[in-house]
């Protein structure tokens, strides 16, 4: 058949036909005009297969288009700690930080960017910015999520490096709905190279490869000296707690596959499964699986996905479902396939450096009882090699070997590919992050800063536990006529010296004091402060409504002298001293640089070893000591009672004196 006819026949230009044929894989020179007709209904099959997937991709594109539109426009819900820097608020909120920045300056707030500002302020900062908040119970934990980590890496890197790497696919769903036996089926019959009995370790993820022999399957910027595609694979075995899949899957993948089983239902871990991929954002394709089953009914599952909001795509929504079958092996490839179509619409999150600066995940660590601590670690950027100095969170060490999924020693991991390495110091987390670093003198700089920054963080949680219990804060808001009042006024508080009470200014701000400032009053407990301006009748309403204490000067020092009062009101009562009992001292033994041994009687009360003094002279208290000992006949006793004389061993600041009276007491909180 001429090949202009034929492609009349598939209505394309006969210029583009000839330029695909190759693809579909026919072979016709450039000057062809004719193609055999015993090939005329291959191509034409061929041809139509390839527009088939191309409408699909083009589908599942602008699928992930209105989500992403939809995403935009629904009020984000975010969970924000007791505290929080201002850089990270704005890293949570995936805004930038002069936008952050530009917010907390417009409530009157002036922070740096690695200041820790309280809830109260960065909720009602995200709420401006239009996000719903949550208080979470926790402080802020300092760890990034991997993602973050890694993309900071990654934005390090020339553009023009970049390629695409395998995507990473996270299996999740119901126990017994057949994640197991897809996953083994996917690696026994698509793994990278078959060997006989390859299988010896179980390292949490495993790479297969598929030969793209179709033009389709090719991503736009894979590496075009390949022949194939990997996709990695996370195993999150069926027993293991959701929390721990979370933690492992859901944070290195980049995809998802939820398996339902056709012959069952959508059932509660199905449920959990979904937050969780949504949670992370993943995208993801639902595998209904067990369709070789004759009771297998994958319309049920359909249905029951529609009444909870994921309206599979054939029936007009946006979720994609593929029938499968772990057992015969029915609707794998497509599963696949539509596997590499989601990850080439990934965009920019799957672009990575293969030559870059080396960085991995870890998802499993252990203690080997030969090899020590090992991790299995997934690469994200560079390529990860024996001999590599690696830091790992709080963990380092030189990569001694590397092990891939069969368990076989290699020199080298690429790509997204899983790998377990030794030869680590410490046992490292779920989760953290492997960072290569080359030059030797920084990386043993790294090591010592990791070394007191364990150190530091001991110190600072001990700090923590004190200062939790001394400090107290008096929060004001404060507003003035003019920006120098505003500043007279302030001078003067930070002149306020307490040392148990700190005084906070939450917001400082010229003119006359807003609704929004009563309410954040009232959210963080703070009073509400005006110098030289008055309240509206609607704010000081709403004040008396919710209990905020407000009040109003035109004269400084009065604001002061009221400030003053409120702080005292918010000391702690002085702890009180019980006294216990007097000696009188008889005679002066001896000293040495730890303290005086004296020799006295008890005139009132009694007196017991480890008791603290106030050492009277002439009725004036001239210092203070404590017992270190006490002795009877050269006896060493804890307590003497009234009338008794005793021997004691004195640490004072003062040199005691034939006739100076020590009282002793306890102190009480
Ligand atoms: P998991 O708990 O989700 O990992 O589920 P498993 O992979 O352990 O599968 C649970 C049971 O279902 C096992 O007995 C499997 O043999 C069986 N199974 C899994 N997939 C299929 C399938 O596609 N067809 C049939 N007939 N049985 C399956």
């Amino acid at each position: 058949m001429n090949i202009s006819e034929l492609a009349r026949k598939l209505k394309v230009t006969p210029k583009e036909l000839k330029e695909k044929l190759p693809e579909l894989g026919f072979h016709v020179g450039r000057r062809a005009i004719q193609i055999p007709d015993e090939q005329v209904e291959k191509v034409i099959e061929k041809w139509n297969e390839m527009k088939e997937k191309e409408k699909k991709k083009e589908r599942l594109a602008s699928m992930v288009e209105e989500k992403e539109e939809e995403k935009k426009k629904e009020v984000k819900e975010i969970s924000l700690p007791p505290a929080i820097q201002v850089y990270r608020l704005a890293e949570k909120l995936n805004l930038s930080l002069n936008k952050v920045m530009s917010e907390l300056i417009k409530n009157g707030i002036f922070t740096s960017l690695n200041e820790k500002i309280d809830y109260e302020i960065a909720a009602i900062i995200a709420e401006n910015l239009g996000f719903k908040v949550k208080k979470q119970e926790k402080e802020e934990e300092i760890k990034v999520t991997v993602k973050e980590k890694i993309k900071k890496v990654i934005d390090q890197e020339k553009k023009e490096d970049l390629i695409k790497r395998p995507p990473v696919v996270v299996v999740c769903g119901h126990v017994d709905h057949g994640k197991t036996s897809l996953l083994d089926f996917i690696r026994q019959t698509k793994e990278a190279a078959k060997e006989k009995g390859g299988i010896t370790q179980k390292i949490g993820a495993y790479q297969i490869e598929i030969p793209y022999d179709k033009e389709i399957l090719r991503s736009a910027q894979n590496d075009f000296a390949t022949k194939s595609r990997k996709i990695t694979f996370i195993d999150t075995p069926g027993h293991e707690a959701f929390e721990a899949m979370r933690a492992r899957g859901g944070e290195a993948a980049d995809l998802a596959v939820l398996v339902i089983a056709a012959d069952d239902k959508v059932q509660p871990q199905t449920i959990e499964a979904i937050k969780i991929i949504t949670k992370e954002n993943l995208p993801f394709v639902v595998a209904i699986n067990k369709i070789d089953k004759p009771e297998a009914d994958p319309e049920k599952i359909k249905k029951e996905l529609s009444e909870i909001n994921l309206v599979p795509e054939e029936w007009g929504g946006k979720t994609i479902c593929v029938p499968v079958s772990a057992k015969t092996g029915q609707g794998i490839d497509e599963l696949l396939e539509t596997l590499l179509l989601l990850a080439d619409l990934k965009g920019e999150a799957l672009l990575a450096n293969k030559k870059g600066k080396a960085v991995a995940t870890v998802i499993e660590s252990h203690l080997d009882p030969g090899a020590g601590p090992v991790a299995a670690v997934i690469v994200f950027n560079g390529s990860l090699k024996v001999g590599n100095s690696a830091l790992i969170g709080h963990s380092y060490g030189k990569i001694r070997m590397m092990k891939n999924e069969k368990g076989e020693t290699i020199k080298e991991a690429f790509l997204s590919q899983p790998v377990q390495i030794s030869g680590l110091k410490k046992l490292p987390e779920v989760g953290e992050i492997l960072e290569v670093i080359e030059d030797q003198k920084e990386f043993k700089k790294k090591i010592k800063e990791l070394e007191i920054l364990s150190v530091k963080e001991r110190i600072k949680l001990e700090e923590k536990k004190i200062s939790k219990k001394q400090e107290e804060k008096l929060k004001i808001i404060l507003r003035a006529d003019t920006l120098g009042s505003l500043e007279a006024v302030i001078r003067a508080l930070n002149k306020i010296d307490e040392k148990e009470v700190k005084l906070e200014i939450v917001k400082k701000k010229v003119g006359r004091p807003t609704e929004k400032d009563v309410v954040l009053a009232h959210r963080i407990n703070a009073q509400l402060i005006n110098f030289n301006v008055d309240f509206s009748r609607n704010v000081e309403e709403m004040a008396k409504d919710l209990g905020v204490k407000f009040s109003s000067y035109d004269i400084i020092y009065h604001l002061i002298e009221k400030v003053g009062e409120e702080i005292k009101a918010l000391k702690k009562p002085e702890s009180v001293e019980e006294k216990i009992g007097k000696l009188k001292v008889l005679a002066i033994f001896g000293k040495n640089q730890k303290g005086e041994i004296v020799g006295g009687r008890v005139i009132e009360g009694k007196i017991i070893s480890g008791l603290k003094a106030k050492i009277w002279r002439e009725e004036k208290i001239i210092g203070e000591g404590l017992i270190k000992k006490l002795q009877i006949n050269k006896e060493e006793v804890k307590e003497v009672g009234n009338g008794n004389e005793c021997g004691v061993f004195f640490v004072g600041d003062e040199n005691l004196k034939e006739g100076d009276i020590l009282e002793f007491y306890k102190k009480t909180d």
